[in-house]
């Protein structure tokens, strides 16, 4: 006998019969003997639709009435799930994440869980209940509801699992797996088998939307063992762990990420004196704009070009603070372009193996691809190309890397 939590996403839950789907699988579990804790997603599209309902009357919503707006979809699913287990003869009860409770910090849209009381769940498992709790909510020390950033059932279904010291945290989507690179974009990706909390985290944070990264971090500091798998096939999905895998060679990059979301802004003909880069961030940081990649160029005629990206829906806002910093510190110029793309090679193997730039850019170079700007670290890679070359760019380095999947 196990406990498991499982975390079923907006596309699994997207309708009445795929809710029974979710009901049947459940049911597996415990009839199999297992504890099982449910938590779900909205249906898929609601949380998009309730955005657009709030964007309808105003264009600043107050985020703690977003909370109270958004928080509802979670709280249609849990009810539907908790009905269709029932019908199928399977004891469960839904709960919200301020019934369990899920307590957070008070940052709404984007609060961090602080703790969870279990002790419910606990008795309800020990009672043979299935136990149903609404994803991406909590509430806060004074009752105010709060939500945990888009993506974040993930999060709650890592949090209820550590929480609980389940046996394992079973990610059910719409892939079967994490791939190599998103593959919607790369038909040819393949499914890990494994692959660790570090490079998963970068995954993430690079772009690879498919966990939320605040979920994969939870996972790692916790040593929550996590599986992403589908909920429309059966298969052993993808696990992610400590260790790396000792028993096969391992891979130098483990898969490609890549984003749309940032835009880069370059400031020309700075003078090149002591505290430039910083009379340059400051204003920005100030403005709560938060800076990615950022690259110096030596200095000529004792001036030197500054280039630095930030989020695309920042964009405007820093090319204006940008705009007077140019003329405070008599630059020549500010130039930006929020038509670039990021992609990243990512895996622990590049630790220990030199040549992994070179091949990169060969790779790029081979199809004429320019490369903007360069950032790496220990286990990775990112360049900055134009938007335009993206799918071009993570293509020719999937093949480069020997990632493709071979034709059955
Ligand atoms: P859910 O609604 O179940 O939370 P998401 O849409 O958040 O699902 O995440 C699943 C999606 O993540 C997939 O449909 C896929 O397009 C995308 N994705 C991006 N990168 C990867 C990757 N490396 N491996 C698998 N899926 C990925
Ligand atoms: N429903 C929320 C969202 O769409 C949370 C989640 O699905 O994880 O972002
Ligand atoms: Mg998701």
């Amino acid at each position: 006998m196990a406990l498991i939590v499982q975390k079923y996403g907006g596309t699994s839950v997207g309708s009445p019969e795929k809710i029974a789907a979710v009901a049947e699988r459940v049911k597996r579990f415990v009839d199999q003997g297992d504890q099982v804790v449910v938590v779900v997603s909205a249906m898929s599209g609601e949380t998009n639709r309730l955005i657009a309902l709030a964007q309808g009357i105003t264009e600043s919503p107050s985020p703690r009435e977003m909370d109270v707006l958004l928080s509802t979809g979670e709280q249609v699913t849990i009810a539907l799930l908790a009905m269709s287990l029932q019908k199928i003869g399977c004891d469960a009860r839904s709960y919200t994440g301020s019934q369990v409770a899920i307590v957070t910090d008070s940052a709404h849209m984007k609060a961090r869980i602080s703790r969870i009381d279990e002790q419910k769940m606990r008795a309800d498992l020990d009672a043979g209940k299935v136990v149903i709790v609404a994803g991406f909510q909590g509430v806060d020390e004074q009752g105010n509801i709060t939500t945990l950033g888009r993506g974040g059932s993930d999060t709650t279904g890592v949090a209820l699992a550590a929480a609980l010291q389940a046996d394992e945290c079973q990610i059910y989507t719409d892939v079967d797996g994490v791939y190599t690179t998103d593959p919607r974009v790369v038909p040819s990706a393949k499914r890990l088998e494994r692959i660790t909390f570090e490079e998963m985290l970068e995954m993430a944070s690079l772009g690879s939307k498919v966990l939320q990264i605040r979920s994969v971090e939870f996972a790692g500091k916790y040593n929550v063992p996590l599986r992403v798998l589908s909920s429309f096939q059966e298969g052993p999905g993808t696990l992610i762990s400590l260790e790396e895998d000792s028993s096969m060679e391992q891979p130098i990059v483990a898969g490609i990420a890549f984003n749309r979301d940032e835009a880069k802004l370059t400031l020309l003909g700075v003078p090149d004196l002591p505290g430039v880069a910083s009379r340059i961030l400051g204003p920005i940081s100030a403005a709560n704009v938060e800076v990615d990649m950022i690259v110096q160029n030596v200095a000529q005629d004792q001036t030197t070009d500054f280039t630095f990206t930030v989020h695309r829906n920042e964009y405007k806002k820093t090319l204006n603070i940008l705009q007077q910093v140019c003329d405070d510190l008599g630059a020549r110029e500010v130039r930006g372009d929020d038509g670039i793309a990021k992609v990243s090679l990512v895996g622990v193997g590049m630790r220990s193996h030199a040549g992994v730039a070179s091949k990169m850019f060969d790779a790029l170079a081979a199809e004429s691809i320019n490369i903007q700007m360069i950032s790496t670290s220990e286990i990775k890679i990112s360049v900055v190309v134009s938007e335009k070359y993206l799918e071009l760019a993570v293509r020719a380095l999937h093949t480069a890397f020997g990632l493709d999947a071979k034709a059955e």
